[in-house]
């Protein structure tokens, strides 16, 4: 019987973080994926994330510089680019909570930022229509992740130092045990492993809750981007145009031309729930009617009308807190899942965290 050291469920962010970083540490882990690497069934494909400096909670945004150093290490190791920086402006009233809170976490860390007036935000950003009342937040520390190449890479990397990747691979259910955690597949296979990490993103709740005394509160929604066509494209250059997030209604987000030529990508969350990870995705016609109308209605220079859709799954936890852990009885199991639509940025250190619990 073959004991692996260290075994990896799920190459989202999440796994493929902590695959790269326990091959760095010498622990040829053994990746399993239940499709393939670069899927889009789960959270982590598609050209962009976001990650900024600016950050409501002020221990997150402590991490951040920490994640852009790995990011960069990363880009040298593989010799690809993976982040563009274009800076964030964060808008809305001056008293809402995600801009108040935004603010003190960035004077409390350090971090140089900018506050615009509702004149200079519409003298600054004519790409916006917005309420007179608006403000900005600009802070330069800020930019998209290239999120498919990022998995990819950091997958890439691991397998040059040792570790190992099986694609097609559901893992179906496993036997916790302090020495050695037995693994079976739905296609019979049996694997064993001294350590166990899952990330399993919306499927968390399937793999994880089975495990004794643990219960996660999970709850999965689906989430739409969408490409519009541009008749300004001047207006939307990265050299001239930040990522942004609206802190009040309607609350989108998006960013400059990046992806697709003459296009940028808008997005508003919704809260399309579903208890079944594995259902079709159907466009949510609400949801892209309510973004067409505020796009039109705030964006100057973009065709309302999308291009195309592209779906992707959020897994929230109540206060949208994530969840890195080590299960209470069983300390060669880590599991990360209940990123909540924010943890791209992060996943980086988060592999790192996970490969440090069950190292102890
Ligand atoms: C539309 C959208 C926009 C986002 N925007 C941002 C952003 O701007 N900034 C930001 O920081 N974050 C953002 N996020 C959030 C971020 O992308 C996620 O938090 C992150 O990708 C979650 O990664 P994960 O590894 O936990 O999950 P996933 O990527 O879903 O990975 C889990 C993996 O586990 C595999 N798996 C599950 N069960 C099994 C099993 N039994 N056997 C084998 N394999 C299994 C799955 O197939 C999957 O590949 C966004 C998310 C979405 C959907």
């Amino acid at each position: 019987m073959d004991t692996h050291e260290l075994i990896i469920i799920g190459a989202g962010a999440m796994g493929s973080a902590a695959t790269y970083h326990a091959a760095k540490a010498g622990l040829n882990p053994l990746l399993l994926e239940q499709f393939e690497v670069g899927h889009s069934n789960g959270s982590s494909h598609g050209g962009s994330r976001i990650t900024r400096y600016a950050n409501p909670d002020i221990e997150e945004s402590r991490v951040i510089p920490a994640t852009f150093r790995m990011w960069r290490e990363l880009e040298q190791e593989s010799g690809q680019r993976l982040l563009d920086i274009t800076g964030s402006l964060f808008m809305g009233p001056d008293s809402t909570p995600f801009l108040v809170d935004t603010r003190a976490a960035l004077q409390l860390n350090e971090y140089d930022y900018r506050d615009l007036s509702s004149q200079e935000l519409a003298t600054e950003y004519p790409q916006f229509n917005l309420p007179d009342d608006w403000v900005g937040l600009y802070q330069a520390d800020a930019g998209r992740l290239n999120a498919s190449s990022c998995v990819r890479a950091m997958v890439d990397q691991a397998i040059a130092r040792g570790a190992q990747l099986k694609e097609n691979t559901e893992v179906a259910q496993f036997v916790p045990d302090a020495d050695c955690v037995m693994l079976a597949l739905s296609n019979g296979e049996q694997f064993y492993t001294k350590r166990l990490i899952i990330t399993a993103g919306p499927w968390a709740s399937r793999v994880l809750n089975p495990l004794p005394n643990l219960d996660l509160d999970l709850r999965i929604t689906r989430q739409q981007v969408a490409y519009y066509p541009l008749e300004q494209e001047e207006l939307y250059r990265k050299e001239n145009f930040p990522v942004y997030v609206f802190a009040a209604e309607p609350n989108l987000y998006g960013f400059p031309i990046l992806e697709k030529p003459g296009h940028v990508k808008i997005a508003l969350e919704n809260e399309n729930l579903t208890t079944n990870p594995d259902d079709p995705r159907a466009v949510m016609e609400d949801n892209a009617q309510a973004l067409n109308e505020a796009v039109a209605k705030h964006f100057n220079g973009v065709v309302p009308e999308p291009a195309s859709i592209e779906t992707c799954l959020y897994t929230e936890t109540p206060g949208r807190k994530f969840i890195v852990e080590r299960h209470p009885d069983f300390a060669n199991i880590a599991y990360g899942a209940g990123f909540s639509g924010r943890g791209f940025k992060f996943s980086i250190e988060i592999g790192r965290q996970l490969v440090e619990l069950v190292e102890q």
